[in-house]
């Protein structure tokens, strides 16, 4: 059965902004975020920002009100709505963490749209603390690439997601993302899925600058309008593509004449 898997990075790609940095400095961390930032992975320093803002007397409370200031694009959550209405999965690749991600995706009514959230992990202790650890535990070993962060290969999270849909017959993935850790899971797509860098973001740089390392069809985007509008338009081809050689079987949650009339937006 033909389907389609959107894989997406969430800070300054979902949102326009990075939930790390916002939180922090929206409670008064900044300075010490700055000053510690040369000298550890970001996952390491949001583990010890976190104890920081609660030795500061911050509450979850706080950092939750914090966390749903952050603005959604409307284009963007209209791009993820259609898109789980035409029946494609959608999945989040990302270095922030469970928390943060599922506050601000519930927040805009988005969290039921998503089948997975592979970040990491997140909770609540008995102290009212939120404790954040990595995602690969790097310390009792590596998970061996050189080109991600030690807590987190996103190359190896996709190529996970690959091998559990070849077993659900054939899928096409859309990631779509901007940061440096992007590029290793673009790397890891082959002919038939689509990457969709942000431009003039690190990723974008890393693949325009070497585009015979990627196998996938490369379509960029800049603002949420052309995400919108490129992601629609590429899902419309896959599903006309396995329309139009009888594999289509995609189940969509629109009714059929909304269905048709997605179909129909001419590009
Ligand atoms: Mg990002
Ligand atoms: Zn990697």
């Amino acid at each position: 059965m033909e389907g389609i898997v959107l894989i997406f990075d969430f800070d300054k790609t979902i949102i326009d902004c990075d939930s790390d940095e916002l939180v922090v400095g929206g409670l008064g961390g900044a300075a010490l975020l700055q000053e510690l930032l040369p000298t550890l992975p970001l996952n390491t320093l949001m583990v010890r920002m976190m104890s920081y803002l609660h030795s500061q007397g911050k509450t979850i409370q706080d950092i939750s009100d914090c966390l749903k200031t952050v603005p959604i694009d409307p284009q963007i959550i209209s791009a993820i709505k259609t898109a789980y209405a035409l029946g494609c999965e959608l999945r989040i690749v990302s270095d922030a963490n469970t928390f943060f991600i599922k506050t601000i995706l519930s927040h805009h009514g988005l969290l039921e749209c998503f089948s997975e959230i592979n970040t990491n992990p997140s909770f609540i202790d008995d102290d009212g603390k939120l404790r954040i650890f990595p995602y690969h535990d790097f310390h009792s070993s590596s998970h061996g690439c050189t080109l991600c962060p030690p807590n987190m290969c996103k190359g190896l999270i996709v190529e996970r997601i690959k091998e559990s849909l070849l077993q659900e017959g054939k899928r096409r993935i859309v990631y779509l993302g901007d940061g440096k850790g992007d590029y290793c899971p673009s790397l890891k797509l082959v002919e038939g899925d689509f990457v969709m860098p942000r431009k003039n973001y690190p990723v974008w740089e890393l693949i325009t600058s070497n585009p015979l390392m990627i196998k996938a069809e490369v379509c960029e985007w800049g603002d949420a309008e052309e995400m919108e509008e490129v992601l629609l338009k590429l899902i419309n081809i896959i599903l006309l593509s396995a329309q139009e050689e009888g594999n289509f079987q995609a189940m969509p949650r629109l009714p059929h004449e909304a269905f048709q009339q997605v179909l129909r937006v001419p590009h």
